[in-house]
C-alpha cells in the first residue's frame, strides 16, 4: 500500500484537501491501494473558481505560439509515457493495459490536434450594409470552464475537454470522478510543469455531491462541460440554466448494431464483440443491442458464441487478457441485477455471465450474450454499462432500423451489410449522432465532432473544429473606415 498523498492543484499550488483523503483501490485487485487522494470541499472549489478567473485573464493574453508549444508539450509527454500512465489507468479503472495505453496515447493526440488548431483561429471580415463601415467577426475565449468527467475514460475525457479549453484561451476547474483520481492527477501534474499562469488549470478531486454541486451552481464560471450519466446530466442542465451558464452534456446511451442477412458474418461478429465488450462494456458507445435479421440470426448466434469463448477475462496487466475488471463493487452489483432481470423478462442466456472468482481479488465477469430478447425489455431500454449484449431478431432492414431508432438515446448506431442501398439509407435515417458502417459502434476519431441526440447529448458538439462553438464566444465589431 502506498502512503503518498496526491493533492489538489489550486491557483498553481498543490494543496491538501479540507476533507479526509480517500484511498484509491484497484477494482482489478482490491489489495492494490494506488494511493491516497485529497478531497476538496465547497470552499476549496470556490477558491479554484476564483483562481481560474485570474488565470484566465492572463492566459487569454498569451501568444498563439506559447499556447501551441504548451499543448504540444503535454501531448508529447502523454504519448511518451503511454505505457506507464496506461498501466496506472488500467490499475485504477480496470480496463486492460492495451486499452489504458491506447487511451493515454489518444489523449496525447487530442493535445496535438488542438495545438494545431491554435494556429488556425481565423476570423472573418466583411463590409457593412452601410457604406464606409467594415465588420470583423472573431471568436474570443468563453472564460472559466468547469469540467466534470466520468470514471470510464479517466484521461481521455479530461484531455478532450482541457485541450480545446486551453487552445481557445480559457481556464479550467476540473472535477474528475472520485473512482479514478490517479489518471486526472497525473495529467494535471504534466500540465503543472508547462509554465501556465497560476490558476489556468485547477484540479479539485472530491465528491460529486459537494465539489460537482458547487461547480454546477456557480455564477462565476462561464461554461460547464459534463460527461457522465443522464441522471447527473439533468442536474447539471437545470443548475446551469438557472444562472444562464453555457452547458454541454455528453451522457449515456443504448446503442445498437444491425446485422443484415447480406453482412460479411465474420466482420459482423468482430464488430459486435469489439463494440459490446471492449472496455468491459463500460463505454457510452457500447453496442449492447444487436439487431439481427432472420436469415443470418442462427449462424450469427453460433459464431458469436464461439468467438466469445475465446475472450480471456482477467487482471488488466496480465498478458493475453481481452477483458479487464468491472469498475467497482457497485457496478458489479448493477451488472448482475441486469443479468437477472434479462432472464426474468424472458431473455435466453446463450453464453457467459458467470462471476469469475479465481482471478485476483477483484470484480470479474464473463461477457454475456442473450437471445430471444425484445426491444421493449428493460435490458434493451436502460444503459447497463456492462459486458452484456442482447440479440433482437427482426424480419428485415426496415424493422431493424425502426428498432434501432426506438430508444430514448441516440449516441451511436451501426450496421453490418454489403448492400450500398441499405448502407446509404442507414447513413441518412439512423437517429444518432454517429453512424458506423461495417465497423464497431465504439471507436471514434479525435479530429471530427463527437456527440449524440435525444437523451445522449445536449449543447454544442465536442471535438474537432466543432469544439469551438462551446469554448468560444463570437464578437462582431463594426468600424467606420
Ligand atoms: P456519473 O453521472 O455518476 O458521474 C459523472 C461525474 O459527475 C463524476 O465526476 C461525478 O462525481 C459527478 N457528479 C455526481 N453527482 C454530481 C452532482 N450532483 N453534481 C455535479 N457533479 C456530480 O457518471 P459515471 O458513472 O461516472 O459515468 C458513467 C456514465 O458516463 C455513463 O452513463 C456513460 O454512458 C457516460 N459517458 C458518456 C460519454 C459520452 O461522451 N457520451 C463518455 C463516457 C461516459
Amino acid at each position: 500500500m502506498s502512503d503518498s498523498v496526491f493533492r489538489n492543484y489550486i491557483a498553481g499550488e498543490w494543496v491538501d484537501g479540507n476533507k479526509n483523503n480517500i484511498d484509491n483501490i484497484s477494482p482489478a485487485d482490491t489489495k492494490d491501494n494506488i494511493g491516497k487522494y485529497a478531497q476538496a470541499d465547497k470552499a476549496q472549489t470556490l477558491a479554484a473558481i476564483e483562481a481560474a478567473k485570474l488565470g484566465q485573464a492572463e492566459w487569454e493574453k498569451s501568444g498563439l505560439e506559447q499556447r501551441y508549444s504548451v499543448l504540444m508539450a503535454i501531448g508529447d509527454e502523454l504519448i511518451a509515457r503511454k505505457d506507464e500512465l496506461g498501466e496506472l489507468l488500467a490499475r485504477e479503472e480496470g480496463k486492460t493495459l492495451a486499452e489504458g495505453a491506447g487511451e493515454t496515447y489518444r489523449s496525447g493526440q487530442f493535445f496535438h490536434y488542438y495545438a494545431a488548431e491554435v494556429l488556425r483561429q481565423m476570423g472573418e471580415t466583411t463590409d457593412s450594409v452601410r457604406p464606409g463601415v467594415e465588420i470583423e467577426t472573431r471568436r474570443e475565449p468563453v472564460g472559466v470552464v468547469g469540467i466534470i468527467t466520468p470514471w470510464n475514460f479517466p484521461t481521455a475525457t479530461g484531455a478532450w475537454k482541457i485541450a480545446p479549453a486551453l487552445a481557445y484561451g480559457n481556464s479550467v476547474v476540473w472535477k474528475p470522478a472520485n473512482q479514478v483520481p490517479a489518471s486526472a492527477w497525473a495529467l494535471t501534474e504534466i500540465i503543472s510543469r508547462q509554465g501556465l499562469p497560476a490558476g489556468t488549470v485547477n484540479l479539485v478531486m472530491g465528491p460529486g455531491a459537494e465539489v460537482g454541486d458547487t461547480l454546477i451552481h456557480s455564477k462565476e464560471i462561464n461554461a460547464l462541460t459534463f460527461t457522465g450519466s443522464l441522471e447527473t446530466g439533468r442536474k447539471v442542465a437545470v443548475a446551469t440554466a438557472v444562472n444562464l451558464i453555457k452547458c454541454q452534456l455528453e451522457m449515456g446511451s443504448k446503442n445498437a448494431l444491425i446485422v443484415l442477412d447480406d453482412a460479411d458474418i465474420d466482420n459482423a461478429v468482430e464488430c459486435a464483440v469489439g463494440g459490446a465488450f471492449g472496455g468491459t462494456g463500460q463505454k457510452c458507445t457500447a453496442s449492447s443491442r444487436l439487431i439481427v435479421t432472420e436469415g443470418i440470426h442462427d449462424e450469427f448466434v453460433a459464431k458469436m458464441t464461439e468467438r466469445m469463448k475465446k475472450l480471456v477475462v482477467g487482471h488488466p496487466l496480465k498478458e493475453g487478457v481481452h477483458i479487464g475488471a468491472v469498475a467497482d463493487a457497485r457496478q458489479m452489483e448493477q451488472n448482475l441485477s441486469y443479468l437477472e432481470l434479462a432472464k426474468k423478462e424472458g431473455g435466453e442466456l446463450a453464453y457467459g455471465g458467470e462471476v469469475l472468482t479465481e482471478e485476483a481479488d477483484g470484480y470479474y465477469m464473463q461477457p454475456a450474450l442473450f437471445t430471444n430478447t425484445t426491444n421493449q425489455m428493460t435490458i434493451n431500454r436502460e444503459e447497463a454499462f456492462a459486458p452484456i449484449a442482447c440479440i433482437i431478431k427482426v424480419a428485415d432492414y426496415s424493422e431493424a432500423l425502426k428498432t434501432l431508432n426506438d430508444t430514448n438515446f441516440g449516441l451511436v448506431g451501426g450496421i453490418c451489410t454489403t448492400s450500398l442501398k441499405y448502407a446509404n439509407d442507414f447513413k441518412r435515417n439512423a437517429k444518432t449522432g454517429c453512424a458506423m458502417i461495417n465497423l464497431p459502434t465504439a471507436g471514434t476519431d479525435y479530429h471530427v465532432p463527437f456527440g449524440g441526440r435525444k437523451d445522449s447529448s445536449f449543447g454544442p458538439r465536442e471535438q474537432g473544429t466543432y469544439a469551438k462553438e462551446f469554448y468560444t464566444v463570437v464578437k462582431t465589431t463594426y468600424m467606420r473606415t
